[in-house]
This record gives structure tokens, C-alpha cells and sequence, in this order.
């Protein structure tokens, strides 16, 4: 396969079309004090900060200040309303409903394939080999002139485990279309991120998310990192105030926090050996992978008793047993140790059902 990447021949026509809604903050640049632009409440909120006024469609602050944390130029950046947001815009970008077709490579993070069926997106699955590392061989025979994205998540979500980088160079270098790499856990994990590699591949995407080792999923912030053209696109396409106000500040302010992160990182990481050390012992395990993100996936001999028992506890761990290759296995986040130790002593007076 020879790499022939053209960014207007992989996008729907509709997109390639696309006039944007222009909103009233787009249209004026510059210095005023009265705005009578937007149909704002000018008389203020019902609430001790202002909120009348409508956000920056671009975030723009948030871009600068991740562009430093990251060293990654802010118009690389799209910001979206969660990681799934970003996801969803790459279907309608890339696409067409009942034509196109997308790779997944299960068992993996199920918003895929959810966003490939609410868009019409025919999906075709590629499992992971025994190891949970990519078939790079069944992915070159799956790949057709429709496949427009391969999504990759590295680490995997439930497996843990990176995916090997020269299998991830192996397909940013030989498909011609969207390669996405979600990384959600990257921060938890010895890789390096791809988002050095932008000016590299034309065709990568990385997604990234402040809902994990950041501690904002409630604030709902997904991070897409990609070349100039592709977050063009994706501009174009999302709601013009796609991050409210109150998430903006909060972010902003959250962003100071690094180094409080990184201790937490460091934490989740040791705390996720030691709990693994202990789990290991238990005659519940079987097995437990490898993890190189905050949680990991243990092979039980029994994942529905263990999860009711757990859940009599009021313990809540996911039941990843019905998954493909996943038989038997319990996804479970790692917690403070306290929450690490009721898991293991919950774990301990299971008594399986004869
Ligand atoms: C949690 C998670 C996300 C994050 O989604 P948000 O919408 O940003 O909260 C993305 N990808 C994977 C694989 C995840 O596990």
C-alpha cells in the first residue's frame, strides 16, 4: 500500500461545503464596552458571578495554557464537550452514512461503536491478538477504499495495556486514512504521547480528556490534538458554544494544578502495584493483566458472583465479562488506599456459591 493522504478526498462532501455558523462574537474583532450584538441579558445573572454573556467559541485562554503544558501550538488543539464529543464530530466529518466504513479493534472503549451506529457508520472489528497488542495482518485485509478512520486506544480501554508504538507507526505509515489514538490514559503511562508526532502523520488525530488523571469529568473537557486542516474541521462542524462558561474557568483554574496531578499520578501508579500484589494472592484471581493506566482487568472464576458480592458492599467495580476475550474479567479502577483496601478485604470475604 502506497500512502496517498489528501484531506479533501477523505472528507464528505457536505463538510467540504459547509458554511459555519457565524456568531455575533465571530464576526466583531476588536475593543468595545457595549455590547448590544448577541440578545444577552445586559442587566447581569441570577448568580454571584456574571454569566450573561456568551463564551469564546474557541476557548482560546484554555488552548494557550494547554499549548504550554502540552508544547503543542494552540491552533492544533480542539476542544470538545468530552472526548465523545470529538469522536462523534470525526464520524460526521469523515463518514458517509450507509457508505463508509470504520476499524475497531475490540475489545476496546465502547463510544466507537455507539457514535459509528447513531451516524449509520458500518463498523468492521479487528480483534486484538492473545496478548491484546493490534493484528497488524487482519488489519491490512480489513482495511477497503471505504475505511475512512482506525481507531486506536493505547493505553486500551478495559485491557490497560499500550499498544506497541512501532505497530501504531506501522499503520500511521501505511493507511490513508484517519488514524485516531485516544489516549485517555496516557499520563498514567511510560509511552510518549503521539501528540510530538503531528507534523509527522497528516492523518493522526489524538485524543486526550481531562476526565481522567486531571480529575474533571464532571466538567466534560476532551482534548482533540491534530493537524491545522483536520481541527479546521472539526471548528466548522461543532456548536459554535460548544464549552460553556463556568467549565472554561474552571478549567483554567485547573490547569495551575499540575503539580498536585502528578502526585496524584505517581500515587494511582503505586497504588495500582501494590493492590495488584495483594489481588494476585487471592484464590479468586486468575489472572491479571498487565495495566499501564489506573485500573486494570483481572480474570476471575467467577466476574458475576464476585461483582454481587462487591456490590452488597456497596462496592462498584465493572463487569466486563460479557466482552469479547474478556471472559471472566473485572475492570476495576484503582481507588485511595482505603477504597483499595475495603475492595481487597470485600475481595476476601467472597465465598463462591457451590
Ligand atoms: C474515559 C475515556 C474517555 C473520556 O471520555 P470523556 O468524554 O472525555 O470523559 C475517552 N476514551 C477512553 C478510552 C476512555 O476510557
Amino acid at each position: 500500500m502506497i500512502k496517498m493522504f489528501n484531506l479533501d478526498n477523505l472528507l464528505r462532501d457536505n463538510i467540504k461545503r459547509l458554511v459555519p455558523y457565524s456568531s455575533a462574537r465571530d464576526e466583531f474583532k476588536g475593543e468595545a464596552s457595549i455590547f448590544l450584538d448577541a440578545n444577552e441579558n445586559s442587566f447581569g445573572s441570577p448568580l454571584a458571578k456574571a454569566y450573561n454573556r456568551y463564551p469564546d467559541p474557541m476557548q482560546w485562554k484554555i488552548k494557550y495554557k494547554l499549548a504550554e503544558i502540552k508544547g503543542v501550538p494552540p491552533q492544533n488543539i480542539f476542544l470538545g464537550n468530552g472526548s465523545d464529543e470529538a469522536i462523534d464530530i470525526l464520524y460526521r466529518a469523515f463518514c458517509r452514512p450507509g457508505i463508509d466504513n470504520v476499524i475497531l479493534c475490540p475489545p476496546t472503549y465502547g463510544m466507537y461503536e455507539v457514535s459509528a451506529n447513531i451516524n449509520d457508520v458500518t463498523i468492521r472489528k479487528v480483534s486484538l491478538a492473545e496478548n491484546f497488542q493490534l493484528d497488524l495482518a487482519a488489519l491490512e485485509t480489513a482495511i477497503d477504499e471505504n475505511t475512512k478512520m482506525i481507531f486506536l486506544c493505547s493505553p486500551n480501554n478495559p485491557t490497560g495495556n499500550d499498544l506497541d508504538r512501532e505497530d501504531i507507526e506501522a499503520v500511521l505509515n501505511n493507511f490513508d486514512g484517519i488514524v485516531v489514538i485516544d489516549e485517555a490514559y496516557i499520563n498514567f503511562s511510560k509511552q510518549r504521547s503521539f501528540i510530538q508526532e503531528l507534523t509527522e502523520y497528516p492523518n493522526l488525530v489524538v485524543l486526550q480528556t481531562l476526565s481522567k488523571a486531571w480529575g474533571l469529568a464532571a466538567l466534560r473537557l476532551g482534548m482533540a490534538f491534530a493537524s491545522e486542516d483536520i481541527i479546521h474541521v472539526f471548528n466548522k462542524i461543532k456548536p459554535p458554544y460548544n464549552i460553556g462558561q463556568a467549565t472554561q474557568d474552571l478549567v483554567l483554574e485547573a490547569l495551575e494544578g499540575i503539580s498536585q496531578v502528578n502526585d496524584w499520578i505517581k500515587t494511582a501508579v503505586s497504588e495500582r502495584e501494590k493492590l495488584v500484589a495483594e489481588l494476585a494472592l487471592l484464590p479468586v484471581t486468575e489472572n491479571i493483566y498487565p495495566s499501564d493506566a489506573n485500573f486494570f482487568l483481572m480474570k476471575t472464576k467467577d466476574a458475576k458472583g464476585i461483582y454481587n458480592s462487591l456490590v452488597e458492599q456497596g462496592i462498584i467495580v465493572r463487569d466486563r465479562s460479557k466482552v469479547e476475550m474478556c471472559a471472566g474479567c473485572l475492570r476495576i479502577t484503582v481507588g485511595t488506599k482505603e477504597e483499595n483496601e475495603a475492595l481487597l478485604n470485600g475481595l476476601k470475604s467472597y465465598t463462591p456459591v457451590v
